[in-house]
């Protein structure tokens, strides 16, 4: 168990989840296998799915949609967009949101679980091999995500989530033969992997900060270039509810723009925002969480629905 130690260093006591690390050492090794490979079918397969897996299923869907319900959609949208999430490979969606909401009410607190405060390494991917008994063990994390709990088809979803990788493997091997397999699977999880991993360890130390959060989030141009917006994390972290995680002109937000395309198709709806100009608005005071119970994320007064 990687208990977790108040001075913020990284717990010395840490029990390896050795599957998820020879699992994502594997799929890091299958990338090295991409300038032998390299077809323009498998390049197009792995642009392609970059941007669903990537911004669809990661940053769209887990993120902004279930984890913070910045957005609704659908129910067959959002099951729909689950399921791209799951073909990043970072876990089915009650783990994912469930880590990510105690991420956000102890954020660079000893209980935040990819904090850079323990190194830049432990924020970027060493924190994902450590068992750590709150965000691991079902039982425990479950009472994060109650909504998702309730939901049989996220249920489902969060049990079969490796299947449909699979599924995919098997059919760009047979479309496009190794090419697309390694351009289609291994290259684009380790793309997605890095670009999602900077938001956490990156955009925790460099950039600049809109307003005082009381934590290290920062907004970050070249993570923000990398990871579909997600790099204005300090806006994020003032605003969790907001959609929009770029909020000055010059802050683009791929994610966003992808949110109000849906709305403008009209299947996305509620889409929610800072009240007023975000330019104007007053620096926040983030008052941490003092309780691992946070059944849904903690609601921000000054957002209202456009
Ligand atoms: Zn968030
Ligand atoms: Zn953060």
């Amino acid at each position: 168990m990687a208990s977790l130690t108040s001075s913020g260093a990284i717990p010395t006591n840490v029990r390896i989840k050795w599957d998820i690390m020879l699992g994502i050492a594997a799929i890091h090794v299958g990338a090295l296998l991409a300038p032998f490979t390299f077809t323009w079918q498998g390049f197009w397969a792995f642009f392609w799915l970059q941007w669903i897996t990537g911004l669809l299923g990661i940053t769209l869907c887990y993120h902004r949609l279930l984890a913070h319900r910045s957005f609704q959609v659908p129910k067959w949208l959002e099951y729909g967009l689950t399921l791209c999430g799951t073909l990043a490979l970072q876990g089915g969606p009650l783990k994912w949101v469930s880590t990510h909401r105690v991420h956000h009410a102890f954020s660079d607190r000893p209980q935040d679980p990819h904090s850079p405060r323990r190194g830049f390494w432990w924020a970027h991917a060493g924190w994902l091999f450590a068992w750590d008994e709150t965000l691991d063990r079902p039982d425990n994390y479950t009472r994060f995500v109650p909504d998702l709990t309730r939901d049989p088809v996220h249920q489902f979803i969060e049990k079969t989530e490796l299947l449909y990788t699979i599924l995919l493997g098997g059919a760009l091997y047979a479309w496009g033969g190794l090419s697309c397999l390694v351009w289609g699977v291994f290259a684009r999880l380790v793309f997605v992997y890095h670009t999602t991993w900077l938001v956490n360890s990156a955009a925790h130390l460099w950039g600049y900060q809109s307003y005082r959060t009381n934590e290290g989030s920062r907004n970050n141009w070249w993570v923000a270039l990398l990871s579909y917006g997600e790099g204005w994390h300090n806006n994020h972290h003032a605003y969790l509810h907001s959609a929009a995680h770029g909020l000055r002109w010059w802050e683009v937000d791929p994610t966003y723009l992808t949110i109000r395309f849906l709305g403008w198709l009209k299947l996305a709806r509620r889409i929610r925002l800072p009240r007023g100009n975000p330019a104007q608005l007053p620096p926040i005071e983030f008052v941490p969480s003092r309780r691992l119970t946070i059944p849904v994320p903690v609601s921000v007064p000054s957002l209202s629905s456009v």
